[in-house]
């Protein structure tokens, strides 16, 4: 171990940064508007970071360098001059360039925004090319061990490791397509020796590089750049020492990699990637290096078994050069604090540790583990879990009739038979017209929703309001002439939280904000117990909006993939149990939706592809369990019942199959910006149902024209003959407004009508 550097005991990767109450969300925004002035920002900045060193002063190394304005991935771009030439052009100060690679402006785009590994957390995706020259022109990581340290807190840079960095990286504008970011790593590997340097300097100990990248199948020559990358970074005669970090799944290959570089740490996820915990004693790299466990989950709410951690720890005590304890990653996936729920059902509240109560939970293992106190310390922990799980919310009807659960259960009548059931019931033309479910929401809209919550609107109030909505969106559609309509979906606050509010077995946190990209937060609902539904949640505005027009009205659902994957997901049960409860209730609702006379259902999965395992092996498995829920929720219907399922965000290469396999009769799906390269994955598999690409991409307010749409279309009906392609929008449009909407929606209905006289 390199000399001087100190254990690194108990930590965690990184912690939330947005403020217990959003206070960098409201500061950030009244930038944007003009209401704040840069100096103002900055003070908040500054108080955040103090309160979250002073919150991790427990630990016996604190991560530093966790604030971001916006993102750490623009951070780090920003750092090393990774800066597009749009934004340079626009001549700003660095904050405004900075906000607007994260945000765009009138003349230039942002920087795309893409998940972050399998988590509901966005980053922004560098531009770099063979153009790119990497310097060190920022000092944000410097900077703020300097702060720290003014207030007495020595802390451990945390940076994107640089392979990582690249890995996500994607080629400018201009760059041959071929161009892979991986040709840049050696002059960016030069400039973080130059921060390395600067931050020994300062005095710096530790610096922890995070490279998830490495938590996915990775080749031969990006495993040869880990490698490279770490001997080269090792080898630097001033540099503090370094922690290498991986999580979200098992480091694998990468484990083996970094163990025979001179790094002084690793940081592993066991709690994801417990498959490392068999590969680290026998890496005899390891032996002289700190290794650090992540065993208290960092992106789930519950509570640790810390006696069970303890032990899985105490197994690699003499097989490394040093143990650690941590988090399994950041805690930017978590909300703050649970003392600040005391609305919460105190049985459900037992089982659950945020991020706050996840500092004291590593702190107390690294005691035991570490310090030497007794085991006995981690006894209420294994007590308060094992308590959890046996008061989880359990409901017999639905474990019973889980158990009852046949293939039959899974599977409709063949697609043949439907289809002309369908046809003969729905008179649709060829190239039937429709759109993904919400319409604008109006600020009229969110204001009722507002005032209902605040009591200043009374039930039969907003249910005027919404019904005045739903009528005048239907009105709207028979004028345009659409031919499957929907009700808009005014009533929803959110696609997820809408349907989790009126399933028992969710429970719901009143500051329980998770950064979901820049100044966006989300309040995951939080899954705990058996999932059953006490009543109909849709089927009275789906009713009324029928009984508005002769027209088919398309009932609207969020499937069990996408609630479970936009929700904290209890752990005491496969995820397979859980989401078959959430199918189940769903089969109900499409059971009554059909009673109430709605022919046509669409059943919402656009978390389908997002929650893909990183590493393939995982994912055949994961498959099967998420086209089961779906085939569990859909097939109870009869025949004569269209489902349609909408997936977006691109990219569904890897699950084509799958979607085939959902057995849906309309599969709308985002297609405008790849030009309907997803019809031929389609076509190529032997898809032979429905399906709406979408032709009109609503992410832009440009609104498209007639002729580019049936340009789409014929492009379309060359993979697929009219009688299955639907014209459609590729998502909902409850961000556009009005004013967008109805000349796109026009156009759509003109292109298509069009495209039937040719097709
Ligand atoms: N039905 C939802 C809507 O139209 C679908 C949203 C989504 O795919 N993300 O808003
Ligand atoms: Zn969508």
């Amino acid at each position: 171990m390199r000399i001087g550097a100190t254990r690194i005991g108990a930590t965690v990767l990184g912690y939330p940064r947005i403020g217990p109450k959003r206070e960098l969300k409201h500061a950030v925004e009244g930038y944007w508007a003009g209401r704040l002035d840069e100096a103002g920002l900055r003070e908040v900045a500054e108080g955040l970071r103090a309160d979250t060193w002073r919150e991790l002063s427990t630990l016996d190394s604190i991560p530093g360098n966790t604030f971001s304005y916006y993102d750490q991935v623009l951070d780090t771009a920003v750092l090393f001059d990774a800066v597009p030439e749009r934004h340079r052009a626009l001549g700003m100060g660095p904050l405004d360039t900075y906000f607007a690679m994260a945000r765009g402006t009138a003349e230039v785009a942002p920087l795309e925004l893409t998940k972050w590994f399998d988590t509901n957390y966005h980053h922004l995706v560098p531009e770099v090319g063979p153009g790119t020259r990497f310097a060190l022109v920022g000092d944000k990581p410097l900077a703020e061990y300097r702060e720290a340290l003014a207030l007495g807190v020595a802390t451990r840079p945390v940076l994107i490791g640089p392979v990582t960095f690249l890995l996500l990286a994607k080629p400018a504008d201009g760059a041959p397509a071929d161009f892979s970011p991986l040709t840049l790593l050696d002059p960016l590997v030069d400039r973080y020796a130059e921060l390395l340097a600067a931050l020994a300097r300062a005095g710096v100990e530790w610096v922890q590089l995070d490279e998830p990248a490495f938590a996915l199948d990775r080749s031969p020559g990006e495993l040869a750049a880990l490698q490279s990358a770490y001997d080269r970074l090792a080898a630097l005669p001033q540099r503090p020492a370094l922690l290498v970090a991986g999580y979200f799944a098992e480091l694998g290959d990468a484990l083996g990699v970094l163990a025979d570089t001179a790094v002084e740490g690793v940081a592993v996820d066991l709690v994801a990637g417990r498959a490392d915990l068999d590969r680290i004693p026998v890496l005899t790299g390891l032996r002289d290096k700190a290794v650090v466990l992540g065993l208290v989950e960092g992106r789930n709410v519950w509570r640790t078994d810390l006696r069970d951690a303890a032990a899985t720890g105490a197994g690699l005590l003499g097989a490394v050069g040093a143990v650690g304890v941590s988090t399994s990653c950041s805690l930017l996936h978590v909300p703050y604090d649970l003392d600040a729920e005391p609305g919460l059902d105190p049985v459900v509240r037992a089982r659950l540790a945020f991020a706050r109560q996840k500092v004291e939970e590593v702190t107390l293992l690294g005691r035991v583990l570490l310090g030497g106190e007794p085991v006995d310390l981690l006894t209420a922990s294994a007590d308060a879990v094992a308590a959890g799980v046996a008061s989880a919310r359990s409901d017999a009807s639905v474990r019973a009739r889980l158990a009852e659960l046949t293939p039959h259960d899974r599977t409709r009548m063949p697609y043949a038979d439907r289809a002309d059931a369908q046809e003969s019931r729905l008179r649709l033309p060829a190239l039937a017209t429709t759109t993904i479910g919400s319409f604008p929401q109006t600020g009229a809209v969110r204001r009722a929703r507002a005032d209902l919550g605040r009591g200043v609107l009374d039930e039969a109030g907003y249910d005027r309001l919404m019904r005045e909505e739903i009528e005048h969106v239907i009105r709207l559609q028979e004028e345009i002439g659409l031919d499957v309509l929907v009700h808009g979906e005014p009533e929803r606050n959110d696609m997820v939280q809408y349907f989790a509010e009126r399933l028992d077995g969710f429970a719901h946190t009143e500051l329980g904000w998770v950064q979901s990209y820049g100044s966006r937060c989300v309040r995951p609902p939080i899954l705990h117990g058996d999932v059953s539904r006490p009543a109909p949640m849709t089927v009275r505005w789906a009713e009324y909006a029928q009984s508005l027009t002769p027209r088919p009205v398309k009932g609207m659902l969020t499937g069990p993939v996408t609630i479970l994957a936009w929700s904290f997901v209890r752990a005491d049960q496969p995820r397979s149990d859980t989401a078959d409860q959430v199918a189940l209730a769903l089969r109900d609702e499409l059971a009554d939706l059909e009673a109430a006379g709605i022919g046509v259902i669409q059943v919402d999965e656009p978390a389908l592809r997002e929650t893909l395992p990183l590493r393939t092996a995982d994912r055949g498995a994961y498959l099967e369990w998420a086209v089961a829920a779906f085939r569990l929720a859909t097939s109870g219907v009869a025949p004569w019942t269209q489902v349609h399922t909408h997936l977006c965000y691109s990219e569904f290469g890897d699950v084509i199959a799958a979607i085939d396999a959902l057995d849906a009769d309309v599969t709308t799906i985002e297609a405008a910006r790849s030009r309907m390269e997803v019809l031929s994955d389609l076509a190529a598999i032997g898809y032979a149902r429905g399906v709406g690409p979408g032709v009109y991409d609503i992410h832009s307010p440009r609104v498209p024209g007639s002729g580019e749409l049936s340009d789409l279309l014929a492009e379309a009906l060359r993979a697929v003959p009219a009688r299955r392609l639907w014209a459609n929008p590729d998502c909902g449009l409850k961000t556009r407004t009005y004013r967008e909407v109805e000349p796109a929606l026009r156009n759509l209905v003109e292109a298509a009508t069009r495209a039937r006289l040719t097709a």
